[in-house]
């Protein structure tokens, strides 16, 4: 791997990184002030050069979101910031936010003087108190020093803790003050978003990218990753491994080089299945580590980069036991909007309990399969799509592991050994 200095978490070892001092100490808000000289079309023409994609999980061209917001519409326009940061291993936000909240402050100042806002919104779960106080602060201090007011304010709204409200639209109804529920689209958010006004609505991690880009241009971020996916990014190793946490690393990198840098599996053990982009993308495993992880790379092996949570499970892991762990979430976060999610979720968990109780049969796995090809592509939004992922790759690469159980009457694996996340070097 080609070794680059990192860019988001720069500092992050610094005492006092989250400050405004620690942050301007190394050039912080110098982007903001050279972006309110710029055009803003040029600064959404320099984020599309850049190759900037949203590292929310969808990987939609940043630039060209904010140049789908209409202009001289005479409307006020929005910006909102996911962080509302939920999905099963998914790790990324929350230590950014933490370690330096000021990049996402700046990012704030130069998307919404792009897209011609004047109000920026950071929608963050409530649950995660530590960093809505440090957040707060931060805004607090941009405000004292007359960084935030003068053209630009922000607004960090705690949510109330539900998976869903990472989905855009349901966002924008928990943001408006509604039952977060998903929203049918079009009118897509950049037309008719918060308060039906053209919105942007960015991931933590893609606004906080956004400075470092003006600073440097465009070519400079395109140098990094790999065709079509540029730039470095935030990588969470969880699970089985020796030394698990955030690791920034140009996209395409593989997980046998970021199992490297973070000691590998622990000792004693061999990887047997991992995530690439968290729980609701399709399983992976030790015939996968050295796909690309990047946007192309891991559609092409037949998953997603999602959030780059990766998640490492060893040999010791009951694969059934891990997937229905993540189903029973799914099942519990499910809005119940639509009929294939609400239900069908519910049934999977039923179906999943059984099978790992080895109390099912081989008909129960085929009706788990069909059950999935009713939900995939028949939910209203991606979490019903999600909650399939795990279900349909473990049934793929460990069908051997659901038929063990079903034959030995019981979970082949010793209780204890199985346990998710034992010894996972916490
Ligand atoms: Fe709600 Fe699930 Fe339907 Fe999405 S797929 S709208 S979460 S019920």
């Amino acid at each position: 791997m080609t070794k680059l200095a990192p860019v988001l978490s720069a500092h992050w070892d610094e005492k006092d990184s989250f400050t405004l001092e620690g942050y301007k100490r190394h050039g912080g808000y110098k982007a903001a002030q050279k972006a309110l000289t710029m055009d803003p079309d040029a600064i959404i023409q320099l984020v599309k050069d850049s190759g900037l994609r949203g590292r929310g999980g969808a990987g939609f061209p940043t630039g060209m979101k904010w140049g789908f917001i209409p202009q001289g519409d005479n409307k006020d326009h929005y910006l909102v910031v996911n962080a509302d940061e939920s999905e099963p291993g998914t790790c990324k936000d929350t230590p950014l936010l933490m370690a330096n909240p000021h990049v996402l402050i700046e990012g704030c100042i130069i998307a919404c003087h792009a897209i011609r806002a004047k109000h920026a919104f950071i929608y963050i779960r409530g649950e995660v108190t530590h960093v809505v106080r440090r957040v707060n602060q931060a805004i607090a201090d941009a405000y004292a020093a007359g960084i935030l007011g003068n053209g630009v304010d922000v607004v960090l709204h705690v949510g109330a803790g539900a998976y869903i409200c990472g989905e855009e639209t349901a966002l924008l109804d928990s943001l408006e003050g509604f039952r977060g529920q998903p929203r049918l689209r079009p009118p897509f958010p950049a037309i008719a978003g918060l308060y039906a006004r053209p919105t942007v609505v960015n991931n933590v991690e893609s606004i906080a990218s956004v400075p470092a880009i003006v600073m440097n241009g465009a070519e400079w971020y395109q140098s990094m990753g790999t065709e079509k996916s540029k730039g470095t990014t935030l990588y969470s190793l969880s699970g089985h491994v020796v030394n698990p946490g955030q690791f920034e690393a140009p996209l395409g990198v593989t997980l046998r080089e970021i199992l490297d840098l973070a000691g590998g599996v622990r000792p004693g053990h061999r990887l047997k299945f991992w995530t690439p982009g968290g729980s609701s993308t399709p399983l992976f495993t030790d015939a996968h580590l050295d796909v690309p992880l990047d946007y192309e790379g891991v559609a092409a092996a037949g998953s997603m980069l999602g959030t780059k949570a990766l998640q490492i499970f060893d040999e010791t892991t009951c694969v059934v036991r891990a997937v229905l762990r993540w189903t029973e979430f799914y099942k519990h976060e499910s809005c119940g909007k639509c009929t294939p999610c609400r239900e069908g979720t519910w049934w999977l968990v039923q179906i999943l309990r059984d099978l790992e109780d080895g109390k099912g049969t081989e008909a129960d796995l085929a009706k788990l399969l069909d059950l999935c090809d009713n939900i995939m592509g028949r939910s209203f939004c991606a979490l019903g799509d999600g909650a399939t992922s795990p279900i349909t790759s473990s049934i793929k690469y460990f069908r051997d592991e659901y038929i063990a159980h079903l034959t030995n009457g019981a979970c082949p694996f010793d209780p204890v050994a199985s346990t998710l996340f034992v010894g996972a070097g916490a």
